[in-house]
C-alpha cells in the first residue's frame, strides 16, 4: 500500500509532525539527509510503525508515495530547502506538490512557487504553528497554495490539526506565499505578545519588589480570566519553576537576553513596506535587540546609572494589579490589530484575499499564541470581515474603551518610575493616535513644503498647493 503523503527532514518539529500523521491513520514515507536518523526515528515510533514507511534513498521514498506525491520539507530553513529541492525534483513527476513547512521567508515562498511554474510541479507553502508539542499533538496550520494542491492535502492535514471546540485549526489561505505570510505575521504579533508580558513583568518584579512565586501566583489567577491564554499559562508555569541547580527560581538564573530567528523582524519589514503602522511589534523586536546588548547595557548602567526617580507610586496594589491586567489586554488588543491590518494590507498588495474570520479561527487552538481572545476576534471579523480595524469593530471598540485607562495609567506610573515599557506605550501612541480625527500632521507637510516644495492639501478644500513662506520656498534642500 502507497503511502499518502512523504516527510523529509526527521528533526524536532519533522519527527513530531510525522508521528501525528501516522497516528491519525495516514500512511506517510519518511525520509532524512542522514539515513542513520531514519532509521532512529522508525526504532522509535513504536506502535506507528505499521504506517510508516522509511526510506534511505529519494528514489525509494519518492516510489513509495502515492501520485500526485504531497512531501513536506520540515528542514532547517533557508538555503537547505533550496538544495533540498533541487535533489528532489528530478524525482518527481507532473502535479507532484512539494511543501515547504519550515518558518520560510514569505518571499522565499514566492520565489521558489514561480520557479516551479512551468515544471508541472507544484509547492505549498506551510506556516506551522505549535512548537514540538503542537507537531506531535496537533498544531495550527496556514496553507498557501493553489487551490489544487490544497485539496490533494486537506483531508490529511484537518486529520492533524489541533481542534477549537471541534473544529480544525487548518485552512487554505491563498495563492503562493500567503500560508508564510500570515505565519511570519503570527510570530510577530507573537512577539508583542511576549514583549507586553515581559514588562508587566518587570513592573511586579523590578517596580512593586514582589518575587517570581508571588509573579507567578499573579499570572495564574489572570489566566483564569480574560487574559487567558497559552503564553499567560506557561508565564506562570515558568515563574514557579525551581532551578534544579541550588533550587532559586529559574527564570531569577536565566541570562536576560533574548535570541530571534527572523519571523519577527520580517513582520516588520513588510508593514514599513506597506506603510502599515505596526508600532507595537516593532517595539517588541527592537526590545529584543536591545536584550542582546547586554554588555552595553551593564557598562551604560555604570556611566548613567539607573534613572533618579522615587520608588513605583501605588497606593493601592490590589487596584494597580487589576490595572496591569486590564492594561495588557488593551495592548495586546493593539498589537493584534496591528497584525490583522498588515495581513489586510498584504493581501490587498499580493492578490491574496486573506480571510481574517478564518485566520483567526485557526489560531484559537494548536499555535503559541492560542488564547479566548481569538475566539472573540473571530467573532468581530465575522461580523464584519472589511472592518478598516479591528478596534473599531464594536465589541473591541467597547473593549478598548473600558480597559484604556488603565493602560494609561500603568504606562505613565512605569514611566515615572522609570520602567521601559516601549510595547505597552507603543499601543497606547496607536490607539491615542488612531484615535484622533485631527492630527499633528499639517505641521509635517508644512515643514516639508517650506523645505522641499512638496505641496499640501487645505482642510477647506481649496486650492493652494503651496504656503507663504517666502525664500524658504523651493529650496530644493532636502
Ligand atoms: P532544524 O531546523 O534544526 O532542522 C533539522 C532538520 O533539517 C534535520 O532533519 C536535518 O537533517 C535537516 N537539514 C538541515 N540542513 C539540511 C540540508 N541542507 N539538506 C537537507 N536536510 C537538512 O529543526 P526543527 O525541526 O526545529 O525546524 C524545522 C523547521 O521548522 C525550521 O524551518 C523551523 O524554523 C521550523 N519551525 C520550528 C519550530 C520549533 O518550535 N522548533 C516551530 C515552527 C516551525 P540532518 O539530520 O541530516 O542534519
Amino acid at each position: 500500500e502507497q503511502a499518502e503523503i512523504g516527510l523529509i527532514g526527521l528533526g524536532v518539529m519533522g519527527s513530531n509532525l510525522a508521528l501525528n500523521i501516522a497516528e491519525k491513520g495516514n500512511r506517510i514515507a519518511v525520509f532524512n539527509r542522514t539515513p542513520a536518523r531514519t532509521g532512529e526515528f522508525y526504532e522509535e515510533a513504536g506502535s506507528l510503525k505499521d504506517n510508516i514507511v522509511p526510506c534511505e534513498t529519494i528514489e525509494d521514498f519518492v516510489a513509495a508515495i502515492r501520485p500526485p506525491r504531497p512531501i513536506i520539507i520540515m528542514i532547517k530553513a533557508g538555503a537547505p530547502v533550496d538544495e533540498q529541492m533541487a535533489l528532489l525534483e528530478p524525482h518527481l513527476q507532473q502535479n507532484d506538490i512539494m511543501i515547504d513547512a519550515g518558518n520560510a521567508n514569505f518571499r522565499d515562498t514566492m520565489r521558489r512557487f514561480d520557479a516551479l511554474k512551468d515544471s508541472g510541479l507544484t509547492f505549498i507553502g506551510m506556516g506551522v504553528s505549535g512548537g514540538e508539542e503542537g507537531a506531535r499533538h496537533g498544531p495550527s496550520i496556514m496553507v498557501g497554495g493553489t487551490e489544487a494542491s490544497w485539496k490533494r492535502v486537506e483531508k490529511v492535514l484537518t486529520s492533524i490539526a489541533a481542534q477549537y471546540h471541534g473544529e480544525p485549526c487548518v485552512a487554505w489561505l491563498g495563492e503562493n506565499g500567503a500560508g508564510h505570510f500570515v505565519k511570519t505575521i503570527h510570530n510577530g504579533i507573537e512577539y508583542a505578545d511576549m514583549q507586553m508580558i515581559a514588562e508587566i513583568y518587570g513592573i511586579l518584579r523590578d517596580g512593586l519588589k514582589m518575587d517570581a512565586a508571588e509573579i507567578a501566583a499573579v499570572f495564574a489567577g489572570w489566566n483564569r480570566g480574560r487574559l487567558n491564554s497559552y503564553l499567560i499559562e506557561i508565564t506562570a508555569k515558568v515563574l514557579e519553576a525551581a532551578d534544579p541547580i541550588g533550587g532559586r527560581p529559574i527564570v531569577d538564573m536565566i541570562l536576560d537576553k533574548a535570541g530571534q530567528k527572523g519571523t519577527g523582524k520580517w513582520s516588520v519589514i513588510e508593514a514599513q513596506n506597506m506603510g502599515v503602522p505596526a508600532t507595537a511589534i516593532e517595539a517588541a523586536v527592537a526590545a529584543r535587540s536591545i536584550s542582546a546588548l547586554k554588555d552595553e547595557r551593564e557598562a551604560a548602567e555604570k556611566v548613567l546609572g539607573l534613572p533618579a526617580v522615587p520608588p513605583l507610586a501605588v497606593s493601592d496594589k490590589a487596584a494597580f494589579i487589576k490595572d496591569l491586567e486590564n492594561a495588557l489586554l488593551a495592548a495586546k488588543i493593539g498589537a493584534y490589530a496591528q497584525g490583522f491590518a498588515v495581513m489586510a494590507a498584504a493581501s490587498r498588495e499580493f492578490g491574496w484575499s486573506l480571510p481574517m474570520p478564518t485566520i483567526a479561527k485557526i489560531w484559537r487552538a494548536g499555535c503559541i499564541i492560542r488564547s479566548q481572545f481569538l475566539d472573540e476576534i473571530t467573532t468581530a471579523f465575522t461580523r464584519d470581515p472589511h472592518v478598516a480595524n479591528l478596534i473599531v469593530t464594536p465589541a473591541f471598540a467597547a473593549m478598548v474603551r473600558e480597559t484604556d485607562g488603565a493602560l494609561r495609567r500603568v504606562v505613565s506610573t512605569a514611566v515615572l518610575g522609570g520602567l521601559p515599557v516601549p510595547a505597552l506605550a507603543a499601543a497606547l501612541g496607536y490607539f491615542d493616535s488612531y484615535r484622533r480625527g485631527r492630527g499633528t500632521a499639517n505641521i509635517i507637510q508644512a515643514q516639508r513644503d517650506f523645505f522641499g516644495a512638496h505641496g499640501f492639501d487645505r482642510i477647506d478644500g481649496a486650492d493652494s498647493h503651496h504656503g507663504p513662506w517666502g525664500s524658504g520656498l523651493g529650496t530644493g534642500a532636502a
